[in-house]
């Protein structure tokens, strides 16, 4: 992070023969499994951790829905969007996978400021799910002793908000709330001050100019978002693409070894 942070602020051509790992949110696995696999190849990994997730105070929204359609105690049901709108639920219908794409892609866009307490009130409560009193074991955050540790083996830990709420639909104190709150908690347990952000879900529609700004007076020097691209010169350093893991080595091996980038560039 800190050699990719020195090219971008020197104007240095980024190697094409570089490549970093980044893994968003802070779950128990991230630090039991992941972070084990990389260091037997003495490679440094990168964190982005939901503050309010290690401090035991929820677990994402997203994940969330996951779990109640999961755990759905009925079939079908019609529930009211934070929006405003209804959307009917019918698993007899469509797949659980394909109704939890659709609850999320909907919550995305609507106002997410109560989104917590519309999880446990709307959408558990309709599902019959009964909202559990502790965070799933599924969902169990690596604790900031586990982060401790990483930056001690030389990965990186930085802020990835309070809540993970999408920051497009938040107002500005609450934008300011969950970038400022998430850079404390990884400063105050952490120890330093952790200059890299990335943006909840990262689509160029989950965050705005606002929150970009904030980054910037709040002292954050680069922010990632999750446009599938490589880094280049030249580019706005508070939003560094990043292209997601696919689900196959092949796939994989095509972004590495920039085969992606011919392809932009024979398409040029
Ligand atoms: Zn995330």
């Amino acid at each position: 992070m800190d050699e990719l942070w020195q090219s971008l602020c020197h104007g240095q051509r980024i190697s094409s023969r570089s490549v970093m790992f980044t893994i968003d949110d802070g779950f128990h696995d991230h630090h039991d499994v992941a972070a084990k696999v990389f260091d037997e190849f003495g490679f440094p990994l990168n964190f982005f951790v939901i503050t309010g997730l290690l401090d035991q105070q929820l677990w994402p929204w997203d994940d969330q829905v996951t779990y109640a359609l999961k755990h759905a105690g009925v079939e079908h049901t019609d529930i009211r969007l934070p929006s405003g709108a209804v959307y009917s639920i019918n698993l007899e219908d469509k797949s659980a996978g394909a109704t939890v794409r659709e609850i999320r892609d909907a919550l995305k866009i609507s106002p997410q400021a109560q989104v917590y307490q519309w999880l446990r009130e709307e959408l558990f409560a309709k599902l019959q799910v009964d909202f559990p009193s502790t965070i799933p074991q599924e969902y169990q955050p690596m604790s900031w002793t586990d982060a401790r540790l990483l930056r001690e083996r030389g990965h990186g830990v930085y802020p990835h908000t309070r809540s993970h709420r999408i920051l497009s639909t938040l107002d500005l104190t609450e934008k300011r709330e969950e970038i400022r709150n998430s850079l404390e908690r990884v400063g105050a347990e952490l120890g330093y001050s952790p200059q890299v952000f990335a943006y909840p879900t990262g689509r160029p529609a989950d965050y705005d100019g606002d929150d970009v700004e904030e980054l910037r007076q709040a002292g954050f020097n680069m922010a990632f978002n999750t446009v599938p691209a490589y880094v280049k010169q030249g580019q706005d350093q508070y939003q560094l693409p990043r292209f997601s893991l696919p689900e196959n080595t092949a796939d994989f091996l095509q972004i590495v070894n920039r085969f992606e980038a011919l392809k932009e560039k024979l398409r040029r």
